[in-house]
């Protein structure tokens, strides 16, 4: 069980949970890091007492220090802040919540540290599971999944032999805008896509769930933590979300793994596994939670769920395309300046003009990804 964490990203969604989970478990919290929400790290700094945290910049640093000043919590920023963060020495486990690429670099400097990693930013394992993972094996340290698919597969894999696996099977909510035809989902709007039918979550992974580009990261991001080829891994539409994913095996057995719907379960997981510790969390009740029911993904509506796999197949440096492409149109979006089926469309002309390097080191995955921001934003 982990017995002291540095969080990246905990004023986020994940977070924040991180944190009640901490409470609850008497968990002791050695460094915080937000973006822009000052207001509330600087309240999570005064309850967790963190020896260092860390912010977006120097006018926010230098803000927080002052409301801080009489704490003794050292005041970071940028880049520099969450390596420091991350690093920090008191934390065995590192919780890497911050949303999107930003926490690639971070997340390596933990691995690097010998770092424990419970792992939610999948966005790392999408651009650069290939090195993520080797440096994981190097330095001998632990990934877990938080991502509740991911979380769910690696109990149902625990105690079998992986060479009797015939697949894994990612369950997918399919969104707000399940059964839409592609002319239905050129007017939706960002409020509609903004409701998740089942999970309260951060803005970008939101509307990655509405496009099913969240399933197809989750795809890459199991590709990397199971190490199953792309043909070995089937996404099924499960309105209900209480099956979290499944794994087959050779001889026709499916272990499943179902929960209410609520991330402290999982993020609870990955802070004590293999240790089960009793909590107060919402509880699945199998007389209430209704029919299960289960649907073939529709690609035609959704195809950033078929790019996902394109992606996965052309190898290399062609997922972080896909994802830095993604997330500067998920950003387009999220601002009204472009409807939700040009994101799809953007990704594929992003992916369409880049050659891929197929052996990429981490320089080579920031530069394709930055290259592929700017190409969605018609800067190229
Ligand atoms: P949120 O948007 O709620 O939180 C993101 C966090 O990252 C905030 O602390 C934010 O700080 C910080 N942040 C944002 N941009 C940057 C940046 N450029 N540099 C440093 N920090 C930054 O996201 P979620 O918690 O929803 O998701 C976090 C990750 O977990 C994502 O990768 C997501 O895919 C994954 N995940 C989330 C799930 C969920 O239920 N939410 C489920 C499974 C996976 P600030 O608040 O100051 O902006
Ligand atoms: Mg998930």
């Amino acid at each position: 069980m982990a017995g002291n964490i540095a969080i990246l990203g905990s004023t986020g969604s994940i977070g924040v949970q991180t944190l009640e989970v901490a409470r609850n478990l008497g968990i002791s919290v050695s460094a915080l890091t937000a973006n822009s929400n000052i207001d509330l790290i600087e309240k999570q700094a005064k309850e967790f007492k963190p020896q260092l945290i860390s912010v977006g910049d120097s006018t926010l640093a230098f803000e927080l220090n002052q409301r801080l000043k009489k704490m003794n919590i050292e005041v970071h920023y940028g880049l520099e802040g969450l390596k420091a963060a991350a690093s920090i020495a008191a934390a065995d486990t590192v919780v890497t919540s911050i949303v999107g690429v930003a926490g690639l670099i971070p997340t390596i400097e933990a691995i690097r540290h010998g770092k424990n990693i419970a792992l939610a930013n999948k966005e790392t394992l999408v651009t650069a599971g290939s090195i993520v993972v080797s440096e994981a094996a190097a330095h001998g340290i632990s990934i877990f999944p938080v991502d509740s698919e991911h979380a769910a597969i690696y109990q149902c894999l625990a105690a079998n032999r992986r060479q009797d696996v015939e697949r894994l099977i990612l369950t997918a909510s399919g969104g707000p805008f399940r059964g839409k035809t592609p002319e239905e989902l050129e007017k939706v709007t960002v409020a509609q896509a903004l409701k998740h039918p089942n999970w309260n979550m951060g803005s970008k992974i939101t509307i990655d769930s509405a496009t099913l580009m969240n399933k197809g990261l989750e795809v890459i991001e199991a590709r990397w933590l199971f190490d199953f080829t792309p043909d070995r891994i089937k996404v099924v539409v499960h309105p209900q979300s209480i099956i979290h994913s499944m794994v087959e095996y050779v001889d026709g057995s499916v272990i499943a793994q179902l929960g209410s719907h609520d991330m402290r379960i999982p993020i609870q997981l990955a802070l004590t596994w293999p240790d089960r510790v009793l909590n107060s969390f919402s509880r699945l009740d199998l007389l209430k939670c209704g029919s299960l029911t289960f649907e073939e993904p529709d690609m035609e509506s959704f195809p950033c769920l078929a790019l996902a796999f394109e992606a996965l197949k052309a190898d290399g440096t062609m997922p972080a395309v896909m994802n830095g492409a993604n997330e500067a149109a998920v950003e387009l979006f999220l601002k009204g300046k472009i409807g939700f089926c040009d994101i799809p469309r953007l990704i594929s002309r992003a992916m369409q003009v880049h050659s891929v390097n197929i052996k990429p080191g981490l320089d080579d995955i920031i530069e394709v990804d930055g290259w592929a921001r700017k190409m969605v934003g018609g800067l190229l």
